[in-house]
């Protein structure tokens, strides 16, 4: 492997830009090269796609962890002293820098889990992204509780400035979401919390191992949830996490998640515990998985250290370009450098922008992951599995419009963006196509 100034030397943008356009200036009309998609010679003749992180990392502990389990022929958490859920749940507390972890069966449930610990229910509005996974507005009405919609803004994150706008007096959470990598705009968002007395629930899913001015994401908030599924940092397929400091709310996400149990160690953890139980539901995590998750834990900074340096040599490889607007992050230390995103204007230049890049062999998206979710057609309609359920029968929930007049701006800022969605694992060849047909594109059609 070559250091990054090396890397940059041999790829740098002026020799990467001299490449192209010859001895021409960067972006002069007769440097230009006939694209792909018009004909031209394609950058890469087997494309480059999208593979899921985590699985690239599968090795001999995951087998052996997953071995273990099977010989134990102990599947069950509880059945055994030696759980590996357990041995899971303190590593992953440990590296995020919070007291508490809980292993539950996905992040869905890691969110029905985290909002009963807030005591979030019928009467309570909770404050989401417009563009996220349907999971935080579905365990919301879930919880019965009333989704409000913010704006996005460039980071393609929650707006802080659009979030004061959508508090009431009923306003109890708001969820930060860190979505494709990049950190949430976290100091503004608490200091909104704390003005208005509100709890902070951070969804860092897209986001695990990701950092905020040098704090984990996930113990910065005063709950924080993560999914293993397939397409996260890590993954054992399904599962997901709570994190905590707070012991009260630790206690009840893990009675939510467990029958309203206090099993032993958890029970020897919070010395007997404070909370009285309730109505609760099963969202345990068997072994199987925890053992993958044991496993793949110890992987994290591994697979965002090469993102991160992946994605850094991509910016690099195109940061002269003229008039360039790539996708702002509020840290771009802590971001795990997913995406190579570009703004580009108008939603007809970036969609020609990711056909031209696509036939030059280059995977390239619109952002993904994730939904405009006001203008989901069972979300607009604010369609419940019952009639009578309690999100929307209150006056508040009869008079909320979402649809697209609620987030103009978000399905604006959405349709403009796209780009290149980074692997951990590109070799350097890699790097330099897709520096290569970005640049090829993007010279094309910005001086079409
Ligand atoms: C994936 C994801 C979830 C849900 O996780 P599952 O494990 O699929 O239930 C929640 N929030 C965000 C932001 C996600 O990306």
């Amino acid at each position: 492997m070559k250091n990054r100034r090396q890397f940059l030397s041999t790829l740098g943008a002026a020799s990467v830009g001299s490449m192209i356009v010859g001895t021409g200036a960067v972006g002069s009309a007769a440097g230009k090269e006939k694209l792909a998609i018009d004909g031209g010679t394609p950058v890469r003749k087997t494309p480059l796609g999208y593979k899921a992180y985590g699985p690239q990392f599968y090795n001999d502990v995951e087998k052996r962890e997953l071995l273990e389990v099977l010989e134990s022929r102990r599947p069950f958490r509880w059945w055994k002293s030696n759980s590996k859920v357990l041995e899971f749940e303190e590593a992953y507390a440990a590296r995020i820098g919070v007291k508490y972890a809980l292993g539950v069966t996905s992040g869905t449930t890691a969110l029905c889990a985290a909002l009963a610990a807030l005591e979030i229910g019928p009467g309570d509005e909770v404050i989401l992204p417009a563009w996220t996974w349907y999971a935080d507005y579905d365990t919301i009405v879930l919880a019965g509780a009333l989704p409000v919609f913010a704006e996005v803004d460039s980071s393609l994150n929650i707006d802080p400035d659009d979030i004061e706008a959508r508090i009431t007096p009923r306003t109890k959470a708001i969820i930060a979401v860190s979505l494709q990598g990049c950190p949430a705009d976290m100091d503004p968002i608490l200091e909104i919390a704390r003005k208005h007395k509100l709890r902070v629930l951070e969804d860092f899913s897209q986001c695990v191992g990701g950092r905020y001015r040098g704090t984990y994401l996930g113990s910065i908030g005063d709950i924080g949830i993560s999914s293993f599924q397939e397409s996260k940092t890590i993954t054992s397929g399904e599962g997901g996490a709570v994190v905590t400091n707070d012991p009260e709310l630790f206690e009840r996400a893990i009675r939510f998640h467990d029958v309203s149990s206090l099993r032993a160690p958890y029970n020897e953890i919070l010395k007997g515990g404070m909370v009285a139980g309730f109505a609760a539901s099963n969202f345990r995590m068997n072994e199987f998985t925890g053992a993958v998750l044991k496993a793949q834990e110890q992987d994290i900074e591994t697979i965002c250290a090469a993102l991160r340096s992946n994605t850094r040599k991509v910016r690099e490889g195109i940061a002269d370009l003229p008039g360039l607007k790539i996708r702002r992050s509020p840290d771009i230390e802590g971001d795990l450098g997913v995406t190579v995103f570009l703004d580009h204007g108008t939603r007809e230049r970036r969609d020609r922008f990711l056909r031209a890049l696509r036939a030059e062999g280059i995977s390239a998206s619109p952002p993904g992951g994730s939904v405009i979710l006001p203008i989901d057609k069972r979300i607009e309609n604010k369609l419940t599995v019952h009639p009578a359920w309690p999100s929307f029968n209150s006056p508040e929930g009869k008079a909320i419009r979402y649809g697209a007049d609620s987030c103009p701006r978000t399905i604006d800022i959405i349709g403009r963006e796209g780009g290149v969605i980074m692997d951990p694992n590109f070799s350097d060849g890699d790097l330099k196509d897709i520096i290569l047909a970005i640049r090829k594109v993007y010279l094309a059609i910005y001086k079409a």
